[in-house]
């Protein structure tokens, strides 16, 4: 089938739109410090990539914003540009309660009001080492608390969790007010989630009766596929007003950022990616500056 205009030519006039839109909207802060776990026990759907990216466009739109690796991989760290050889003061030391948060944040070159807490290797050993701490599940929650108390004008906290819902996903979910959970827009996206969400309820119950589900994002989306518009449409059917409006695009500047140690706003900030991963940011700020007023009615 042939249409007037080609898709590129669409494509490049959305993109062009979507990126004008943006242009001079103000991130609102959140009324109180929003500590937010990146999490899905999945592997490779996207959340590093989605720490990164969101970090970068929420500090660059103004907030002061803090990741913290809590992967062993270190792969945010590395994306960010974060210097994270073994023995680095990092996410295992405020873990192992040797060092305070504060001791082991380095700044981030991509925006001003940017910190990250990095992860080295020695985290591969810490699900273990925990295991015999009394609160086990606490000494995170507990190192945030002590920062936020002397630097109350953080906005946003993001923790990179691995793929797993091991002790250091644990740690993020008792210190969270929120899961973001990336989900890659394919087959099977679906499957596992119930797992998630239900381990979300139990810490709910048991641990963190604050924690809630603070919003879907649906990443690796092919605008030219069916199958993607599919999932989305799924997804959103199962989680209705949780899903974010934005879609992030399954695109090769994504991808290949984190080899500049940079991120897409680094590498190519007037691309797809960029506009995308702006736009998802944005519906978070807005959803958390709400968060006020909704808690006020629960
Ligand atoms: P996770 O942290 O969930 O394991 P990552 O963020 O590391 O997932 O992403 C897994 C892989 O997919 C990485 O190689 C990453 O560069 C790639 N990737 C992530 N998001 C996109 C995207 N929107 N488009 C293309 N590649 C992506
Ligand atoms: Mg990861």
């Amino acid at each position: 089938m042939t249409t007037g205009s080609s898709p590129l030519a669409e494509e490049l006039a959305r993109v062009a739109s979507a990126r004008a839109a943006l242009e001079n909207v103000v991130f609102p802060r959140p009324p109180r410090p929003l500590v937010a776990a990146v999490a899905n026990q999945k592997g490779g759907v996207g959340k590093t990539t989605s720490v990164v990216n969101l970090s970068v466009a929420l500090a660059q739109a103004g907030l002061s914003v803090i990741v913290i690796d809590s992967d062993p991989q270190g792969n945010a760290s590395t994306a960010l540009g974060i210097e994270h050889h073994q023995g680095t003061p990092s996410t295992y030391d405020v873990l192992s309660g040797s060092m305070s948060l504060e001791e082991c944040l380095q700044p981030c070159g991509e925006a001003e009001k940017l910190l990250v807490c990095p992860a080295t290797i020695d985290l591969s050993g810490a699900e273990l080492e925990l295991s015999s701490v009394t609160q086990r599940e606490f000494v995170l929650r507990r190192a945030i608390k002590d920062y936020l108390a002397v630097h109350r004008d953080v906005d946003v906290i993001l923790i990179d969790c691995p793929p797993s819902l091991g002790l250091l996903t644990l740690n993020s979910f008792v210190a969270a007010d929120q899961v973001i959970v990336p989900i890659q827009t394919e087959y099977y996206a679906l499957e596992g989630l119930s797992m998630l969400v239900g381990t979300v309820e139990k810490i709910r119950d048991y641990l963190n009766p604050d924690l809630r589900i603070g919003g879907i994002l649906l990443t690796m989306f092919d605008r030219r596929t069916n199958l993607s518009a599919e999932v989305a449409e799924e997804i959103r059917h199962y989680f209705p007003g949780v899903v974010l409006e934005t879609p992030i695009p399954r695109l090769v500047k994504i991808s290949e950022a984190p080899s500049f140690g940079v991120s897409i706003f680094g590498h190519d900030p007037r691309g797809q990616g960029a506009v995308a991963y702006k736009a998802a940011a944005y519906e978070l700020s807005l959803r958390w500056a709400n968060l006020g007023v909704e808690d006020g009615g629960e």
